[in-house]
């Protein structure tokens, strides 16, 4: 018995007409959108509006997505809202919205853009690793007949990827989600907090922009990488799944989808899905780069924990792009920042390498910097690698 379909289509520009084809015939396997949409809903899209970056930048979804998604709602009938809450919006919502194009793409379609930071939240409680936790979540969420999460293909610093699953973590409005990495610091436990969160927010249909998308330093400061594919399911597990194969990443080495596993939440591997569409093998990418921080997950945890010391990474600042802003300061959930005359300093002993000050930094200021031994491992690391393609 299968758990469920995905289905892909390839598209290789933003060209809007085209955009807007692509996802018809995406979502013609799956029901349509009639089987979705009634009229007289209210459908909530959540994009990711990650940076306040123009479309070419692949940090954000592009808005020829989410303009075809709004206008393919409309049309059948339902009033559409477009929303999300970056992590350093700090009361700059249109600034966002003009820069990602989001304003346009709600112009265009006849949608409404929402701004999460204003609204009513809901308080939730749920447990995770046997922790009670509670989070705020946007009232607009609850308030939707249909949310569809529209989330971008990209790399991740600390969850090395971000797909579908961690797109909702844009469902906490806020500075609070900076929190959250303070609280999970590691890689797995700040996944499986993800996941977890995830799962507390269901969603009717997921819709990834993978027409172009990121790899190396994502979810902000990466390499624009074109795998000229959309792809739509009603699980986000079955889509970051898809997201994998596609470039070629073992899900295995996700933490998020191995918590998905421990969940029993929804596919364990594309062996139990039915994919209709563009046959995947068709899809696949080459030398899709994965952040190195992220090997940190694959050290094992007591290793971590005796060799703190030795194997680190945190920020690092090119103090020539600095404009010295503070919103690396803001946002820093172990107030590890001071901005002096020479730019953002860090204060290593209490940053906790979440790599928020990385995301929100306008100018790409900040890169990441590793330990020599840790930067050895990524090199052995590299080399295998190299000679294992060799072989193949
Ligand atoms: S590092 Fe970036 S975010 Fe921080 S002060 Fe400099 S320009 Fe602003
Ligand atoms: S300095 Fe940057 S990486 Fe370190 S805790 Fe603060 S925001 Fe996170």
């Amino acid at each position: 018995m299968t758990k469920g379909t995905l289905s892909l289509q390839r598209c290789e520009t933003y060209d809007q007409k085209l955009v807007y084809n692509a996802i018809q015939k995406l979502l013609a396997p799956l029901g349509g959108i009639k089987a979705f949409v009634k009229p007289g809903y209210r459908v909530l899209l959540k994009p990711n509006m990650l940076s306040c970056k123009e479309p070419e930048k692949a940090a954000t979804t592009h808005p020829a997505v989410i303009e075809a998604v709004a206008r393919i709602c409309c049309e059948a009938g339902a009033t559409v809202f477009i929303g999300d809450s970056p992590p350093a919006i700090f009361g700059r919502a249109e600034e966002f919205w003009d820069k990602t194009g989001f304003a346009a793409a709600a112009a265009n379609s006849g949608a409404q853009l929402l701004n999460f930071e204003s609204g009513d939240k809901k308080l939730v409680r749920f447990n995770s690793n046997g922790r009670q936790l509670t989070v705020y979540v946007t009232q607009h969420y609850y308030e939707a007949d249909l949310v569809i999460n529209l989330p971008k293909m990209k790399t991740h610093n600390l969850t090395r990827i971000t797909g579908a699953l961690k797109n909702l973590f844009g469902l906490l409005p806020g500075l609070a989600k900076a929190q959250w990495h303070k609280a999970f610091p590691r890689p797995v436990e700040f996944s499986d907090f993800i996941t977890d969160l995830a799962h507390q927010l269901p969603c009717g249909l997921t819709i990834m922009d993978g027409i172009e998308g990121m790899d190396g330093q994502g979810p902000a400061g990466g390499r624009v990488v074109k795998p000229g594919v959309l792809m739509a399911a009603t699980s986000p597990v079955t889509i970051d799944l898809g997201f994998c194969k596609i470039v070629g990443l073992n899900p295995e080495e996700i933490p998020m989808l191995r918590r998905c596993q421990a969940l029993n939440w929804g596919a364990a591997s594309l062996d139990q899905i039915e994919i209709v569409g563009e046959p995947i093998e068709t899809l696949t990418i080459r030398d899709f780069r994965v952040p190195r921080l992220a090997t940190m997950s694959l050290v094992p945890e007591w290793l971590i924990n005796l060799a703190r010391k030795l194997f680190w990474a945190g920020p690092r600042l090119l103090p020539d792009l600095c404009i010295k802003c503070g919103r690396c300061k803001k946002i820093c959930p172990a107030a590890a920042i001071v901005i002096s005359e020479s730019g953002a300093e860090f204060n290593r002993k209490s940053c906790i390498a979440c790599f928020c000050c990385m995301e929100v930094c306008p100018v790409d200021a900040i890169e990441m910097k590793t330990s020599s031994l840790l930067g050895l491992l990524f090199k052995l690391r590299g080399i295998k690698r190299n000679i294992r393609k060799r072989k193949n």
